[in-house]
Formats: C-alpha cells, sequence, structure tokens
C-alpha cells in the first residue's frame, strides 16, 4: 500500500476501539454448533416487540420507495403530547446513540471535555474521542456503598472545569444498573454552570421502579443546559429499527437538527414507534415481568452467594468471582449467551439481562454447572 491509511485518519479516530455488541445468536449456534441458544446478553425485550407496532411496520411495506418525513412529526406530536412538551423541543435519532453522537459533533471537539462517571456506557467516550474531545472519568461509590460502582455525584461534579462542555450520565446507568434518586439529578443539574450541556440517558427510564427514582422531564423547565435521551430499542422491543429521541430546549434541538442526517429515521420505525407508545399494556406487561426477573435472579444469586450490583433496569451485573470471560465463554457452550464487561471495569462481572422467567432459570442453572456448584 502507498500509504498507512489508519495513520492517515484524523488523531482522535485513530484512538478508538470500536464498540463490541452482544454476541449474536445465529453467531453462537454456527461456531459451537448448539442449537436452542438464549441471548441475554444486549438488553432486549424478551417479550418482543408490541404486535401493534408490528403492524404499523407491515402497513408502511408500501412506502418504501419513498423518503421518510425527514422530520418525523408524527412521531414528535405523538410524543410531545404524551410528555406534555413541546415538538420542537424533540430530536429524534437513529437510535438514542445517535443523539449521543449529535451532542458529541455539535458541542464538544479538540481542547473540550466530557466528564461521565467510571463503568458508564461505552458510546460516551467513543463518540467523545472521535470528534478529538477528551473523556474525564471520575470516581464511583465504593464496594460497601448501597449503590456499589454507581455514580458519586460529588466526584462526578468535581470533574467539571473550564473546558467541560458535556455530562453523560445514564440514569440508571447500563452495565452496573445504579441509580440516582430524582432529588440527586436535581442536584447535580443546580451545581452545574448553565454552560455544561448535561445528556441524562434515560434508555431504562421505564423499568425503574426504585424508591426514589423518577423521570428528570420535570426539570426541563428550570434547566436548559439538561438533554434528556430515551429509546425504542428496550421496553418497547425495536432495537432493530434504531429510533430514539431526545427532549432538550429548542434552541440545543436546533443545533442537533443541523447536524444530523435529514432522513436518520426511517418510515418504518417512525411508524413502528407510534404504534408502540399506543400500547401500555405491553409496556406494562414487560415491566412486571421484569421486576420479578430481577427479583428471581437477585435470590438465586443470593442463594448462591454471588455478589450483585443492585439494579433498575433489564439486566444485572453479578461479580462471578473469578475471570467473568472464562465463565462467559463456558456459558457460550452451554448455549447461553451474557455479557463479559471487562472493557467497563468490571473483569468479574457478568451482565445478564433479564428474561422470562424460564430463561432466567436456564441461565442459573448454566452458571451452576459452570461454578461447579
Ligand atoms: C441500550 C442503550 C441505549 C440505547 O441505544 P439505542 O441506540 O437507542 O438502541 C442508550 N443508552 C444506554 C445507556 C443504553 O444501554
Amino acid at each position: 500500500m502507498p500509504c498507512d491509511y489508519a495513520a492517515l485518519a484524523v488523531s482522535g479516530v485513530q484512538g478508538l476501539t470500536p464498540y463490541v455488541p452482544g454476541k449474536p445468536i445465529e453467531e453462537l449456534e454456527r461456531e459451537l454448533g448448539v442449537t436452542d441458544a438464549l441471548k441475554l446478553a444486549s438488553n432486549e425485550n424478551p417479550l418482543g416487540a408490541s404486535p401493534k407496532a408490528r403492524e404499523a411496520v407491515l402497513a408502511s411495506l408500501d412506502e418504501l420507495a419513498s423518503y421518510p418525513d425527514g422530520n418525523g412529526l408524527a412521531l414528535k406530536s405523538v410524543l410531545a403530547r404524551r410528555l406534555d412538551l413541546q415538538v420542537d423541543q424533540i430530536t429524534l435519532g437513529n437510535g438514542s446513540n445517535e443523539i449521543l453522537e449529535l451532542v458529541a459533533r455539535a458541542y464538544l471537539g479538540p481542547g473540550r471535555e466530557a466528564v461521565f462517571p467510571a463503568h458508564a456506557f461505552a458510546i460516551y467516550p467513543l463518540v467523545t474521542r472521535a470528534v478529538g474531545a477528551e473523556s474525564r472519568v471520575t470516581a464511583v461509590n465504593p464496594p460497601g456503598h448501597a449503590q456499589p460502582y454507581g455514580c458519586d455525584l460529588d466526584a462526578l461534579l468535581a470533574g467539571i472545569n473550564e473546558r467541560t462542555r458535556v455530562v453523560f450520565l445514564a440514569n440508571p446507568n447500563n452495565p452496573t444498573g445504579t441509580w440516582l434518586e430524582h432529588d440527586e439529578v436535581r442536584r447535580l443539574l443546580e451545581a452545574v454552570p448553565a454552560s455544561v450541556l448535561v445528556v441524562l440517558d434515560e434508555a431504562y427510564v421505564e423499568y425503574a421502579e426504585v424508591p426514589g427514582y423518577g423521570p428528570a422531564l420535570d426539570l426541563l423547565a428550570r434547566f436548559p443546559n439538561l438533554i434528556v435521551t430515551r429509546t425504542f430499542s428496550k421496553v418497547y422491543g425495536l432495537a432493530a429499527l434504531r429510533i430514539g429521541y431526545s427532549v432538550s430546549n429548542p434552541q440545543v434541538a436546533e443545533i442537533l437538527n443541523r447536524v444530523r442526517q435529514p432522513f436518520n429515521t426511517n418510515t418504518l420505525a417512525q411508524a413502528a414507534a407510534v404504534a408502540a407508545l399506543d400500547d401500555r399494556e405491553h409496556v406494562g406487561a414487560s415491566v412486571r415481568m421484569n421486576t420479578a426477573g430481577l427479583e428471581q435472579l437477585g435470590t438465586a444469586f443470593d442463594a448462591r452467594g454471588l455478589a450483585h450490583i443492585p439494579s433498575a433496569a433489564n439486566f444485572i451485573s453479578v461479580d462471578v468471582g473469578r475471570d467473568a470471560d472464562i465463565v462467559y465463554q463456558a456459558l457460550l457452550r452451554e448455549g447461553v449467551i451474557v455479557r463479559p464487561i471487562a472493557n467497563y471495569g468490571l473483569p468479574r462481572h457478568l451482565r445478564i439481562t433479564v428474561g422470562r422467567e424460564q430463561d432466567n432459570a436456564r441461565v442459573v442453572a448454566a452458571l451452576d454447572r459452570v461454578l461447579g456448584r
């Protein structure tokens, strides 16, 4: 080759390591010859999408030759009504991951910093570095804390300096499942300078039934630097369609709108999202099943003396007491895919998505065999 094309990339991109997704079922079945594999690795809804969303996708198939509505007005209108907000506060994204990237492109860059706690969602450092900005990673709660590995608010605030433009915080957080109570989120916003955007990633908001937790939408009116992101990939079961959104003050939304692609969300996704919002029964059943599943898994881990991080989301991270990658590999041979999270700084933990009752029982039984209990 006449050139080193890796060296030609902009320096932020040279420093990137690609995001590693959960192993697809088909890949496992091909590699290890197992059948009937169970994937509890990507926090997908075990009940699937709402039947109403499915119907909406089918009904959209006649529109495949036309460009989508680039403004996604139908979906934004439903969201605005549902959330009691204005349409011009909403930005749609190709998954909420895209929103995180739009924020980075619009507000980060060389000489600027993003602040987030250790064990935060992997996309935050990725989008930060890609645009040439620096990540400042702050300390988390110690092991004996009620929420070990969870966000230490004072440490996060101490990480903010004159170069900080963005704070990223998932609430609840992935991969720990830890959360901040609504009062703490308010305290965070009261302490952060107005010139620093606070991205509150509520990908798992619907699942969070823990005391003191509350969505941050009611704080938007008071804090113009707040950006709340949400997704249809988790409780709504539409991960394949790539659709999410943010709510912010209209000026921030207008800036994000400048950097997005004109048709970043597609017709099928928009239609499915509108229908999914209408199916409260499906969301309710999904949340109830998840709450029971968290209890089921937590009780099983307790009975085996396996420490686990308290979770308000649809997954639970458990300390397997040894190199978790070896346990992960052994579980694959049992036909069960979970997520090793050494790349999140948790080399002895596995993150397990809450499944149906029989799925949870299967992962626990497989873990017993692998751990030799
Ligand atoms: C899954 C997840 C998302 C959602 O990603 P999409 O791009 O909407 O599929 C966002 N933030 C966190 C913390 C997540 O775990």
